[in-house]
């Protein structure tokens, strides 16, 4: 038994990496030069009790994981346009971020809806609502919206959390747009 022969020798670190190590049989094998099966029935002698492998993704040691994370943790996080996110994690194309954000998303790691928005523009308008005070259609014409209202009204009724805006419309204001909408009827 000459196989057995190189395993005595390291027997003490053997019986460590099976004790402290989730390493499959086959790299132990591997590692002591000798069989996967070897290996078996020697944790099996020895009566060991393997650590369980963790299940599924390790979002904790995955560096895409992580970054996503941190980038969800940014005030209104769900308004940053995928593109954005994207290049804030130096991936250029593919998708290869989606299963890490699905998965963050799955185990409540992010919010649902992070990760969700496409348009440049809308991210953009956002970014301009949750900073500025100003009126939704002056935002709307900044970036090229007919009616930013009306896109605001949609990313609600999709759940998005929009706060309400920091314009204040006063009184003044009020009318002028309550005249406006009634001369549009007029017409
Ligand atoms: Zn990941």
């Amino acid at each position: 038994m000459k196989r057995w022969g190189i395993l005595q020798g390291k027997k003490d670190n053997l019986l460590k990496d099976l004790k402290e190590t989730t390493l499959t049989f086959k790299k132990l094998g591997e590692r002591y030069g000798v069989s996967r099966q070897a290996v078996h029935a020697f944790s099996k002698r020895q009566g060991i009790k393997r650590p369980l492998r963790a299940k599924g993704h390790q979002t904790g040691e995955c560096r895409l994981c992580q970054k996503l994370i941190q980038i969800s943790k940014k005030p209104h996080s769900e308004f940053i346009s995928i593109h954005t996110i994207r290049k804030e994690m130096g991936v250029k194309s593919g998708r290869k971020y989606l299963y890490h954000l699905q998965t963050l998303r799955d185990r409540g790691l992010v919010d649902e809806k992070f990760g969700r928005l496409h348009s440049k523009r809308a991210e953009k308008a956002y970014a301009i609502y949750f900073t500025k005070r100003l009126p939704i259609r002056t935002i709307g014409r900044k970036v090229g919206y007919k009616s930013f209202y009306s896109i605001i009204q949609w990313h609600r009724g999709l759940g998005y959390d929009v706060p309400p805006s920091l314009y204040v419309y006063d009184g003044r204001e009020r009318s002028r747009i309550k005249s406006k909408i009634q001369r549009r009827k007029q017409r």
